[in-house]
């Protein structure tokens, strides 16, 4: 099948059961997570075998607590020839840890990654995109731990996570390490960048919205998209969380049953790959976020 565009884009799932999300966490204690109904091992076989048809691999950054629990898990995304990186331990946001307990925090999920995959872990995503300008310890301590590359900015302007001041695309933040944080895909309309890389941008518009995007900054910018969702998105049954705010389970449940089908196209229509592999074949500058970054 003839593709949307020439470039390869880089494919990520952020692995995570449906009550570790930020959206529940004034509602769900993490205390009670081990008793609560576990989902995010069957889901995430079965993004597995959506990939497995459409033969593309990807990056699943998965908790170190879901490793921990679910190792065979671990092996069976390695097997599929998919790479395992880092989502941090327990879903903490970046900018609430010091930069001590962000170090501690990324060390043992790597290696408990690590133990139960087999293989080097060597990229991160940050909880909901949660490296931003009050973290400026957070990209050094992530070369220190062994890290190559980082996945964890949004350059956005949005209400719970953005950085709007950083660049667009993949940059090294460090003028002594060669780490590369690549960010999450946006669009830039009227001076405006605006989220344009899976989640609730992909779950909540139609599909063509997202397919014009993802053209729009393969051809327009001649970058590649850098893509995300979650293993609980593909998954209508899992249970409701009644008590959470209104406008955080409208965002959480809203068209969960189509998502399936919307991944298929996704996944059909545009070439796409490991964030690891997109990486090693990028020739990226040192650029510093300051004020205002250049679009
Ligand atoms: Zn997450």
């Amino acid at each position: 099948m003839t593709k949307a565009t020439p470039l390869t884009n880089g494919l990520s799932v952020d692995i995570e059961d449906w009550f570790q999300v930020g959206a529940f966490e004034n509602t769900i204690d993490p205390a009670d997570w081990d008793a609560l109904q576990h989902r995010v091992e069957t889901n995430t076989d079965a993004v597995i075998a959506l990939f497995a048809e459409a033969g593309v691999s990807a990056t699943f950054f998965t908790l170190g607590w879901v490793a921990k629990r679910y190792p065979a898990l671990i092996r069976r995304i390695v097997d599929a020839g998919h790479e395992v990186a880092s989502h941090g331990w327990a879903h903490a946001r970046v900018f609430t840890m010091s930069a001590e307990e962000f170090a501690a925090d990324i060390d043992r999920a790597k290696k408990t990654l690590e133990d139960a995959g087999g293989q080097a872990v060597t990229g991160y995503r940050a909880p909901s995109f949660s490296i931003d300008q009050r973290t400026p310890f957070a990209h050094r301590i992530l070369a220190e731990k062994g890290y190559v590359y980082s996945s964890s900015v949004a350059p956005l302007q949005h209400d719970h996570y953005g950085w709007p001041d950083a660049p667009r695309f993949a940059y090294r933040p460090l003028a002594d390490a060669p780490l590369i944080e690549v960010p999450v895909t946006t669009v830039r309309m009227n001076n405006r960048n605006f989220a344009a890389g899976g989640g609730g941008f992909f779950r909540l518009f139609p599909y063509p919205v997202s397919r014009w995007a993802i053209q729009r900054v393969n051809q327009r910018d001649g970058q590649p998209a850098i893509f995300y969702f979650h293993p609980w998105e593909i998954d209508p049954d899992q249970p409701r969380v009644d008590n959470a705010p209104l406008k955080s389970r409208l965002r959480h449940y809203a068209r969960l049953s189509a998502m399936a089908d919307k991944l298929r196209k996704l996944t059909h229509e545009f070439s796409w790959d490991r964030m690891d592999e997109l990486v090693a074949a990028m020739d990226v500058d040192q650029q510093e976020v300051t004020a205002k970054a250049a679009a």
